[in-house]
């Protein structure tokens, strides 16, 4: 029997258009199409186990990570075949990364901000508070030097990272009570996991750190204050509104959460430059998806939320931005302090963000903020 390597490599053997028309894998165009690997001829799947940090099906995040691996296992014709673990199932969410490191598992999909405890540098291929939004963390990561570095971070833990995902912006969250100054702001608790949470500790807040599935109950308790989670669609899902009735703008603490494949180094550098690609191009696939339906989502749960529910819709005062933002650069200057390449790490992102504010503040900034005044269809 050829190996399967070979048969794979050799592209004279066994093209790509020849794997589709050997197997009976389904259709490109059928997202969420089950394959069955077994229809696959005499190539022997290699069995790919895909941890998550997610709950099961969880509309945005849960199924960016099953698209992603469906795309993989799709356009491998089933030669790499991905299933997909919820937090829970074969780790706990938070040691997915643990289990790729050391190969109990061949790859997890996450926010690598979850990975702080790891290195300080993690976070900023996900999000920091003031920091990039999803197409400017996109230019840096892609084309600004972040991957390089996220390489380097992530090799020194056995891992090769990608881009997988963005929640696009997120918002400030939900309050029971109004913000009208920053002194409103001392002595709430709010539920903001992060390098955000820690920030609110530093205003005079005391942050919380809660999963998703336990934030509500806290809420309608007492227990919080205040909440972040996502954006309109997923926090609609959650019902918030329900028990908090202010719903606040902007988010400070993740402009445009990117969320992140790893793979146990060992296991990418044994793989096929073809199956490389198929990988990799899957990832782009659900980074480009998932901002589309994020987008999409988040303008009809907006909707809903306001015109269906009565939310109060309220913009956070100048004040408290101020302060927030002036606490955010004391975080991250700190944070960059810890080891080498979280310095390098920060010194590239702030001078690619820094570049990006000029170019965006008379381009996109600029554009929406005259089209909202003079334009409407
Ligand atoms: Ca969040």
């Amino acid at each position: 029997m050829i190996k399967r390597r070979q048969l794979l490599t050799g592209g004279a053997a066994l093209g790509a258009a020849g794997l589709t028309a050997a197997c009976d894998c389904g259709d490109y165009s059928k997202v969420g199409s089950q394959i069955n690997s077994a229809k696959c001829g005499d190539i022997t799947p290699r069995e790919i186990k895909m941890v998550t940090t997610w709950p099961k099906d969880f509309p945005g995040l849960g199924t960016m990570a099953e698209r992603t691996a469906e795309f993989i296992t799709l356009m491998s014709g089933g030669a790499l075949n991905v299933t997909v673990y919820a937090a829970g199932e074969l780790v706990p969410a938070l040691e997915c990364f643990d289990a790729v490191s050391n190969g109990a598992a061949e790859m997890y999909h996450g926010a690598e901000y979850y990975w702080v405890g790891k290195s300080a540098g993690f976070p900023f291929f996900t999000s920091v508070p003031f920091g990039m939004t999803a197409s400017e963390i996109m230019a840096w990561t892609e084309f600004g030097g972040g991957q390089q570095l996220w390489d380097e971070l992530s090799a020194k833990f056995n891992i090769k990272p990608f881009i997988a995902g963005n929640t696009g912006h997120q918002l400030g969250g939900w309050y029971k009570k109004e913000i009208n100054s920053l002194e409103d702001m001392r002595g709430l608790k709010i539920r903001m996991p992060g390098l955000g949470g820690e920030v609110l500790n530093r205003v005079g807040a005391s942050s919380v750190t809660l999963s998703g599935g336990e934030i509500y109950q806290a809420l309608q308790s007492g227990a919080i204050d205040g909440t972040e989670w996502v954006g309109p669609w997923n926090d609609l899902a959650f019902g918030f509104y329900r028990e908090a009735k202010y719903y606040y703008w902007p988010g400070f603490h993740e402009p445009g959460a990117q969320l992140g494949v790893g793979l146990n180094l060992d296991f990418w550098n044994d793989l096929s430059a073809q199956e490389q690609g198929i990988v990799r191009a899957a990832c782009h696939q659900a980074n480009h998806l998932s901002l589309a339906e994020y987008g999409h989502f988040n303008s009809i749960g907006l909707d809903e939320l306001i015109n269906k529910h009565n939310v109060e819709l309220r913009q956070f005062p100048d004040e408290v931005m101020e302060a927030l933002a002036s606490a955010s650069k004391d975080v991250l200057r700190e944070a960059a302090e810890s080891d080498d390449i979280t310095r390098r790490i920060f010194e590239s992102y702030s001078a690619s963000l820094a570049r990006s504010q000029i170019w965006s503040g008379i381009s996109d900034e600029a554009y929406m903020a005259v089209r909202r005044r003079v334009f409407s269809l």
